[in-house]
């Protein structure tokens, strides 16, 4: 019998097909991806063709190694299309009947390893804590930069994802709003602490650590889990089980705990699902609601096994064709 369930954090309705069920075996990907070299001389974020981008805005490099030259392990540099700028003049104005402002911001490329054909699920766990550490770095920075309200920080990888480069990378955007979806995160998020006192994402932790059936992997400061309302097969959640609405909170320790965790759950999707295309969403609280008891920092982590058609976006209701339980069944071990 279908079911449609609510996720209670976000109140967004998905449908769990279970008559067209797909056992978790039947998303491996059908063909064998092509093997990658580890660099590629036509790659601009491989070593020894820095002069291709951008001039870095930091990098982790080796003592004695010059800016924008090789020898770097983490380099962070101004993304070449950027959808944001940082010298456009924030100005609101009118277009007739329509509003419009200028597109002001900062938007980056973190180039996560020099190494071409790593990922973060398959990088030594050392190189993944650099990569989180330079989440923390940046977000922090780019929070205190004026008129910004809100950092995301995301990872496509894949074509399905919507990059086509290989080089492992993740982006960040800070924007001067903050957008209606995320604000229609946190009315309903503010709406369920009003009605019960406590945060629905602590309580959702509490629920499934409790009940276990959905929970992938536990550690001392995270867990994650596929939800319970989860819109696509294999949707992850990564969240601190110690309640901090802002990613910026968050000590450079946790940060590598973080890592590991993040590690070894795309390690494991990788391994057994044959490597499939993902979006990674961080998702944190506008920089002013930073420290309010009403929302959580989390990472969602959405495979990109099916494409969401007609009905999704004029519903924005999903069709997930797998069962969250079966999920956290088969990427458990
Ligand atoms: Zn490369
Ligand atoms: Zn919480």
């Amino acid at each position: 019998m279908p079911e449609i369930r609510q996720n209670r954090a976000t109140k967004e309705w998905v449908i769990i097909a279970t008559e067209r069920a797909k056992r978790p075996d039947d998303f491996q990907a059908r063909e064998e991806k092509i093997p990658v070299p580890a660099f590629d001389p036509d790659c601009p974020f491989c070593p020894g063709n820095e002069s291709r981008t951008p001039g870095e805005i930091v990098s982790f490099r080796q003592a004695g190694t010059q800016k924008d030259k090789p020898g770097w392990w983490v380099r962070i540099i101004p993304n070449k299309f950027a959808a944001v700028s940082p010298g456009v003049e924030l100005m609101r104005e009118t277009e007739g009947f329509f509003l419009k402002m200028g597109g002001y911001g900062r938007h980056e490329v973190i180039i996560e390893s020099p190494q071409h054909n790593l990922s973060l699920g398959n990088m030594r766990l050392k190189q993944v804590e650099e990569v989180c550490l330079v989440y923390r770095e940046r977000y922090i920075e780019l929070s205190a930069e004026k008129d910004i309200k809100i950092v995301i920080i995301f990872r496509n990888h894949g074509k399905a994802a919507g990059t086509s480069l290989v080089h492992p990378h993740s982006q960040l955007i800070a924007m001067p709003l903050v957008p209606t979806h995320i604000r229609h995160l946190l009315e309903e998020a503010t709406r369920y602490y009003d009605d019960h006192g406590s945060c629905v994402f602590c309580d959702m932790i509490k629920e499934e650590l409790e009940f276990k059936k959905r929970v992938i992997l536990e550690t001392e400061s995270f867990v994650a889990f596929s939800p319970f309302a989860s819109q696509v097969p294999f949707g992850i959640w990564i969240v601190p089980k110690e309640h901090n609405a802002g990613f910026g909170n968050i000590t450079t320790d946790e940060a590598k705990k973080l890592a590991f965790i993040l590690r070894e759950v795309l390690s494991r999707l990788h391994t057994k699902l044959s490597d499939p295309d993902y979006n990674l969403v961080l998702h944190t609280a506008p920089i002013r609601d930073s420290n309010e008891d009403f929302y959580h920092w989390y990472i969602q982590i959405l495979p990109r096994l099916t494409t969401p058609a007609g009905f999704e976006l004029g519903s924005g209701v999903y069709i997930n064709t797998s069962l969250p339980e079966e999920t956290a069944e088969f990427l458990k071990g």
